[in-house]
Parts: C-alpha cells; sequence; structure tokens
C-alpha cells in the first residue's frame, strides 16, 4: 500500500509543479495561501514545491503582497524570462518559429512558406537557420520544442503518413535535431502539442480532468491530456482520430484506410467541396495555400453566400461526429477546437452542438464543454513550446545546471 501510495507522489508532483505555474501564469503575483486555496493542495505540499522552484530558478520571491484573504504574505512570481524557450511549427506549407518564456509570453516569431513539392532538405536547412539565428538573438534559451504533424512515431523520430508529402516519410526528426543544436530538442505531434498549451497557457476554468484539443487544420488529429499526462499509447501515435472510419466504404485515404474523418473536414476537404460547388467563392488567381482559401470560404458564408454555407455546414457536422467520436473513447470534460478550420467558429458551432446533442447520451453531454480555441498564438506553435516548457517543469533536474548558469550571471 505504501510503495502504491509513493508511486503516485512522484506522479502528483509532477502534476501539481505544472498546476502551480499554471496558476503563476494566470495571476503573475500571488501568495503560498492563495495557491494553496486554488490547487486544493496543503499549504505544507505547496510550500514544499515552491521550495524545489525557487532552488531551479523558476519561482522569486517579491516581497510582502496583501493575499485575497487580506493577509500579508510573501509573494510570489515566475522568473519567466530566465527560462526562454524556442518552439517550432512544422506543418505541412509552412513553418513557424518563436520565442517563448516558461509563463508562455511570446518575444518573437516569424513564419516561413514553402510549397508542398519542395525538397524537404532545403526546408530544414531554412528551418535550422531561423532556429539558430533565434538563439543567437536571445540568450537565455534553455530548450527547444518542435510540433510535426502525425502520426508522428515518437521512438522513431519519424512520421509514419504525412498526408500530401510523402518526400517526408524518411525525414528523422531526432537525428536532424539532436546533433545540431547544444540545447536539448523535444518533438511532439501536432495535436499533442496543441493538448499542451491548452493545458498550460489556455487559462481553463481548474479542476480539469481530461482535455481533448480535436485540431482541424490541414490534416485532424487529436492530442488528450488526462489529469496532467498526455495519452499516447506504444508508439505514440494515440488519439489519431482524423484516420478513423466516418464511411467505412468511403474513399481511400493516404494512411491506407477507407473514409477517414480527415477526408470530410480538413481544410483541403472544406476547399475541394467549395471547389466542386461554389468555386465564386475560393481567391481568383494563382493556387492559394489550404489556409487562405478556407478562410475565403467563410467570408463567402458570413456573407450569406447560401453554396459556401451549405459547405460550411456540412464541414461542422463531420466535426460533430468526430466530437461524438472523442466524448465516446476519452470521456473529457472539456474539447477544445483549433488550427485553420477553427476560424470558422461562430459558423461550425451550431451545427457541431447540433450533431453532439442528437448522439450522445445526455448524461456524457451535459458533463462536457465544447469550445474553439481562444489562444492568441497559433495553438501548435505555442504547444511546440509548451512541449518544452513541459519538460522543464517535468524533469527539472535535466534543466537545474542551465537554471543554476543563468541565476549566477
Ligand atoms: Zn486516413
Amino acid at each position: 500500500m505504501r510503495s502504491a501510495m509513493g508511486k503516485n507522489n512522484s506522479d502528483l508532483t509532477e502534476m501539481n509543479r505544472s498546476a502551480v505555474v499554471r496558476i503563476l501564469q494566470q495571476q503573475e503575483v500571488c501568495s503560498r495561501a492563495d495557491i494553496a486555496r486554488q490547487t486544493g493542495l496543503t499549504q505544507a505540499a505547496i510550500t514544499k514545491i515552491v521550495a524545489s522552484m525557487i532552488d531551479l530558478g523558476l519561482v522569486a520571491e517579491v516581497g510582502i503582497i496583501t493575499g485575497s484573504d487580506n493577509r500579508r504574505s510573501i509573494g510570489l512570481r515566475l522568473n519567466a524570462g530566465r527560462h526562454q524557450i524556442i518552439g517550432v511549427k512544422f506543418a505541412r506549407q509552412m513553418f513557424a518559429v518563436g520565442v517563448f518564456d516558461i509563463s508562455g509570453k511570446i518575444y518573437t516569431q516569424a513564419e516561413t512558406k514553402y510549397s508542398l513539392e519542395e525538397n524537404p532538405r532545403t526546408v530544414l536547412d531554412a528551418m535550422k537557420k531561423q532556429i539558430r539565428q533565434m538563439l543567437e538573438a536571445y540568450g537565455d534559451v534553455v530548450s527547444i520544442g518542435l510540433a510535426v504533424p502525425g502520426p508522428y512515431l515518437r521512438e522513431e523520430g519519424r512520421i509514419a503518413v504525412v498526408t500530401q508529402m510523402s518526400a517526408w516519410h524518411t525525414i528523422n526528426f531526432i537525428e536532424e535535431f539532436k546533433e545540431e543544436f547544444d540545447k536539448p530538442v523535444f518533438i511532439e505531434h501536432d495535436a499533442n502539442a496543441g493538448a499542451l498549451a491548452e493545458w498550460l497557457f489556455g487559462g481553463h476554468p481548474q479542476p480539469l480532468h481530461t482535455l481533448a484539443y480535436f485540431l482541424v487544420g490541414d490534416g485532424v488529429g487529436t492530442g488528450v491530456i488526462e489529469r496532467g499526462r498526455l495519452l499516447l499509447g506504444v508508439q505514440g501515435t494515440a488519439c489519431e482520430i482524423g484516420h478513423t472510419s466516418v464511411d467505412v466504404h468511403g474513399p481511400r485515404c493516404e494512411c491506407g484506410n477507407y473514409g477517414c474523418l480527415e477526408l470530410y473536414c480538413s481544410a483541403p476537404a472544406i476547399v475541394q467541396k467549395a471547389r466542386q460547388r461554389a468555386p465564386e467563392c475560393l481567391p481568383k488567381g494563382g493556387p492559394a495555400g489550404s489556409g487562405d482559401a478556407c478562410a475565403a470560404v467563410f467570408a463567402a458564408a458570413r456573407a450569406g453566400d447560401p453554396k459556401a454555407l451549405e459547405v460550411v455546414r456540412e464541414a461542422a457536422e463531420y466535426i460533430g461526429y468526430g466530437c461524438v467520436t472523442l466524448i465516446g473513447a476519452y470521456n473529457p470534460d472539456i474539447i477544445i477546437i483549433g488550427d485553420v478550420v477553427a476560424q470558422g467558429g461562430d459558423l461550425l458551432m451550431p451545427a457541431i452542438r447540433r450533431v453532439v446533442r442528437e448522439r450522445v447520451a445526455p448524461e456524457l453531454h451535459d458533463r462536457v464543454r465544447i469550445e474553439i480555441s481562444r489562444l492568441r498564438v497559433d495553438p501548435t506553435l505555442y504547444g511546440a513550446a509548451a512541449t518544452a516548457t513541459n519538460k522543464v517543469l517535468q524533469l527539472p533536474s535535466m534543466f537545474s545546471a542551465a537554471a543554476k548558469g543563468l541565476g549566477a550571471r
């Protein structure tokens, strides 16, 4: 009994540390008593967690403040700027690199577009150059996080299927980045990264048990976090809801399955439907990226174009079927929809909510909130930074040398 408790306690410490960080991220300055009240943990537990975080240079004391209980106590704040993180989003037609701190504050970001036909080597070289430039410009970077489309084979460092980009299939991301930089690099599936961003930086009301981030963009995927931990599966490719069949007799998908959800509600799927049924809504001139084309379909629908509205409503229904599957599979308390297609949020939500209401048992339906992401930064880029931030918080010993070095400056 005791040893089982011990095991749970070490898990709890990680979870509790990130809970403390979340509160400090949202409130900037607060007391140990405030944190104890908001986390439901004992004062003794909070004192211990905070002491270890002060040791690591993650948290600093900032003099006497008056807490919400009107008592004077020592204020705490995140020592955020001393632990900067580079986040990298690798997507099908663009990559983005940004510098953040562990509180989620963004310092800078740069976006580079490329075409699907581009040689992966050229794209990787440009990405590494951009990262090096940011490392030179910001001196306190302790770690780099990279978010890639899935299904990402975590142990192998490879993406199993990159729809529309088969040339990337053989690229080993771990090897590409391991030798390149003298900072630890952490790689995560884009939807898992988005889930971490929502968990750490989303400001969702606590307590949160199970969070599902539903990425609907160039691809469709999900990241699920249960009590602070990502659900990964044996190869790290769990929760690939984009490649579950919504029509077992549907068209063949590049993943090998038939009628995958991704074929019905991803940004390219919406653009393809618009090309067939509402071509006048799409941008004129040369080929636009699916993000711009999707935005044009949403704009036409908002302006009342009936054919565009029909295309959007149909995609929303499929997103709704995806939510029904998510609720059945993971019983989340919140589903957050993000990425390109989420820009149509106001147009999508009525049909999504209707489908879920019609198809999910009321007892389950009543317990789940479905929302559009409210993060100001692209959740996948934010998530790339959150992936590395989460490691800094979970594996403090790995970063303690870096933190002490920075503290001594
Ligand atoms: Zn598929």
